[in-house]
Order: C-alpha cells, then sequence, then structure tokens
C-alpha cells in the first residue's frame, strides 16, 4: 500500500483546553525537529491530531520511527486520503486486503463526521465488506478479534483510511510544563530522570559537580555525552559544570567523615538552588531512588532536603533498578553510563556512610565553616555549554555523528 499521510494522535492534549493552542504549535515544532533530516514532507497541524503530507521519496518508516518517539504524540497510523467517492473506499480496502495472510480476519471501521456525507456508516460497513469479500480470496470478517482493523473515516475535507495504529510514547510535549534544573552525575538514574520530567513537557538544564583533579576530564566528557544524547530527543541543552574541589575538599576537613556524603549532598543542592534562581527554573530534578544507597534513605533525604524550599522532583523514586536500567537502555544513556569514570562522590564517599543521617549533627558539623562564601564562589565560576545532538565535546570542525537516536 502506498500511503499519502501519517496521522498523528494527540492523546491526552485534547484535555487541556484553552491552553491546546501552544501545546499544539510546540508539538508541531518538536515533530518537525525530530524529521528534520529527512526529506518529502510537509506537517499540518490542527486542534485535535496533526497529518505529515508525504511525497513519493519519502521514507515513511523512518519518519513514523522518529515521530514516535516526540513527547506529547500518543499513537500514529500510515493513511491514505482519498475522494469522497465509495468506488475509491472499495478501490483501496481491497488494496489493504489483498495484502492479509490466507485465512487472516477483518472488521471494517467507520467514522463519519461528515453528516452531509451520502452513506449512513452501517451502509458503509456493509458495502466495504462485501467489496473484500468478493475481491480478496481466503479472508474473512471477525468482529471480535480480527486480526485487521480497516478503519474509514469520513470528514469533510476527504476521506481517510488505514489499517495499521501505532502506540507512540505518549506524555506532554516539551516546551509546555516550564523549567526545571536537573542535577546530572555520570551514572545510569539522572539521565532517566531528565528524560522522564521531560515527558511531562518540561524542559531541563543540567548541573554537574566536577572536582578535578580527583574527577578526570573523562568524566566531565560522560556527562557531556550524556547531555547531547538526551539532546537528540528534545533539543539543545544547556549543561552547567560547576567547579566543586574546594568545597568538597573543605566538607573533608570539617565534617566527620560518615557525615560528609550527606554534606556534599547538601552543598550541592545549596549550589544547585542558586542556579534555579539564576536560570529562572521552578524545580530541581534528580535521580535519587528510596533506598538504594546511603544518602537516599528517608533520613538522608530529609537533611539534605532541609537546605531549600524549592520542590525536589524524584521521578525514579520508587522504580526498581531494573526498571531505570531498561529506561536508560531505551534512552541510550545506558552504555555512556556504564564506562568506569569516577564522578565527585564516588572519590569522597566514605566507607562506611551514616544511612540515617541525625540533623542536629550535620548542621553542628556544618557550623565549623562558614561554606556560603565558597558556595558563591563555585556558582561564580561555572562553565557553561550549550550541547545539542553534534556536539563535539573534543571541538573538532565539524562532526559527523552517526547514532542519531531519534
Ligand atoms: P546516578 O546513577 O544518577 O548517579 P545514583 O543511584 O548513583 O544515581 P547517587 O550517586 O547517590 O545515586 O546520586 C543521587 C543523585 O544525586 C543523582 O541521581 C544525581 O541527580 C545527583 N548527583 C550525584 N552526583 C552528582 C554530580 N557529581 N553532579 C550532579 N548531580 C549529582
Ligand atoms: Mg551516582
Amino acid at each position: 500500500m502506498i500511503y499519502d499521510h501519517i496521522l498523528v494522535r494527540y492523546g491526552e492534549l485534547t484535555l487541556k483546553g484553552a491552553n491546546r493552542k501552544t501545546f499544539v504549535n510546540q508539538l508541531r515544532s518538536n515533530v518537525k525537529r525530530a524529521l528534520m533530516p529527512l526529506k518529502g514532507y510537509e506537517v499540518k497541524a490542527n486542534r485535535d491530531r496533526m497529518y505529515i503530507q508525504l511525497e513519493p521519496e519519502a521514507d515513511i518508516e523512518e519518519m513514523m520511527r522518529r515521530i514516535s518517539k516526540v513527547y506529547g504524540v500518543h499513537s500514529i497510523s500510515p493513511v491514505v486520503k482519498i475522494k469522497k467517492a465509495m468506488d475509491e473506499v472499495y478501490q483501496y480496502a481491497v488494496g489493504f486486503a489483498k495484502e492479509y495472510r490466507d485465512g487472516d480476519s477483518f472488521k471494517i471501521e467507520v467514522k463519519r463526521s461528515d453528516k452531509q456525507f451520502e452513506h449512513d456508516t452501517y451502509a458503509i460497513q456493509r458495502a466495504v465488506g462485501g467489496a473484500i469479500l468478493k475481491a480478496v480470496d481466503d479472508v474473512h470478517v471477525d468482529v471480535r478479534q480480527p486480526d485487521h482493523e480497516i478503519r474509514i473515516e469520513v470528514r469533510l475535507d476527504a476521506i481517510y483510511m488505514y489499517d495499521r495504529t501505532i502506540k507512540a510514547i505518549g506524555g506532554l510535549p516539551v516546551g509546555t510544563g516550564g523549567k526545571t534544573l536537573l542535577m546530572l552525575s555520570g551514572g545510569i538514574d539522572s539521565p532517566v530522570a531528565g528524560m522522564e520530567v521531560m515527558r511531562r513537557g518540561v524542559t531541563i538544564e543540567a548541573i554537574h559537580f566536577h572536582s578535578p583533579p580527583f574527577t578526570s576530564d573523562k568524566a566531565k566528557e560522560k556527562v557531556v555525552e550524556l547531555t547531547r544524547i538526551m539532546a537528540t530527543r528534545v533539543g539543545a541543552i544547556k549543561l552547567h559544570i560547576v567547579p566543586f574541589t574546594e568545597v568538597q575538599k573543605q566538607i573533608h576537613k570539617v565534617v566527620h567523615e560518615r557525615y560528609t556524603m550527606t554534606s556534599t549532598r547538601r552543598m550541592m543542592l545549596r549550589i544547585a538552588d542558586k542556579v534555579v534562581h539564576q536560570i529562572g527554573a521552578d524545580a530541581i530534578v534528580n535521580g535519587e531512588n528510596l533506598g538504594q544507597v546511603a544518602s537516599q534513605t528517608l533520613k538522608s533525604m530529609y537533611a539534605i532536603n532541609a537546605v531549600t524550599s524549592t520542590p525536589i522532583l524524584r521521578p525514579l523514586l520508587s522504580l526498581d533498578k531494573s526498571e531505570i536500567v531498561e529506561k536508560a537502555k531505551d534512552l541510550g544513556t545506558f552504555e555512556t553510563s556504564i564506562q568506569p569514570y569516577e564522578d565527585c562522590c564516588t572519590i569522597f564517599t566514605p566507607k562506611n556512610p551514616v544511612t540515617e543521617p541525625q540533623f542536629e549533627k550535620v548542621l553542628k558539623y556544618e557550623s565549623g565553616f562558614d561554606f556560603e562564601e565558597m558556595i558563591n564562589e563555585a556558582v561564580a565560576n561555572i562553565e557553561t555549554f550549550v550541547i545539542d545532538k553534534n556536539y563535539d565535546s573534543h571541538q573538532n570542525e565539524k562532526a559527523a555523528w552517526e547514532d542519531d537516536l531519534f
């Protein structure tokens, strides 16, 4: 079957009455970005669905693969758009059925939003079913559990026909839900956490704490690469790299060894909070997961969280590690995340960190030094990179990335 359009459904977007126009516009530009390197199409979006009109040279399977990964797209179908005449409908319906295997069953579903159309739903169903049975051997009708559903939509402008609906990623279009700051380590979890909030329409900037010479340039490149992979899905992302060495050294001078992890997290969060205000974001996102490691018990979260009243989103809170790994693989970040470069926390991690830090003790240790100035210094020396999918951390003239993940 030669299709001439891809039908794109918005799903839950339809719920968002007043904002619908903004959502549709954002989704249209996100879909266009996903299709950018491809040729032979035109995107037409209206209130309740989008059509991608295809030229004959268009690579429809590749287009569908890309569109199905755009947040806010609920499902897609390759469709044929035909004149509002029954003989056209018969011809295409038979065309669909000729591709079915011997013994397959089918069902005709008709949606008739043009109430003026000369035939009613039931008449169309019967006539098209009859035409197929006459023209194609070895297929039969099954209205309960058909192998194929041929859908015929009689709309005002034309008739649209299709027999495949592909589930897409869902969620809401990135760019419609405000901005957050993602705490991005080199690990498996934080990139996944970032994508989970983006799935709900939120944009991110990323912040990474770097402690040279205890952490290598390789560790930094890893974070750049993780950001680049996320950018292949959602467009350019800003990455803020914080020089964290001095703060970390100072923590180790004044805080009891078992509490250094707690204080390190608290200082990170104090810095992140200042950046949140600078960039006009409204929340911090991290990859924390309840009970996974010492810093992620409830007592720990309480002690760490106490430095800020900015909301902290923890989209992975309740997932099992295997579920997070699965998502990281889907996203394409897993292989990079498991590269063995140390991040600043691994290196300073005490042998025996306290799992249930007492809040009063944390405050007592930290009162041995006024961290505020050092924190401001770190913020003042942040390096910011804008990372898109073609970003090359070695700054080569032009990078040819072949692993475009869309
Ligand atoms: P991840 O796989 O994301 O590193 P994790 O399970 O290893 O998570 P931790 O290392 O305890 O857990 O970190 C918890 C969260 O703290 C991370 O998900 C991340 O959001 C944040 N974080 C940790 N280290 C850094 C860092 N160097 N820079 C920025 N954020 C960090
Ligand atoms: Mg980690």
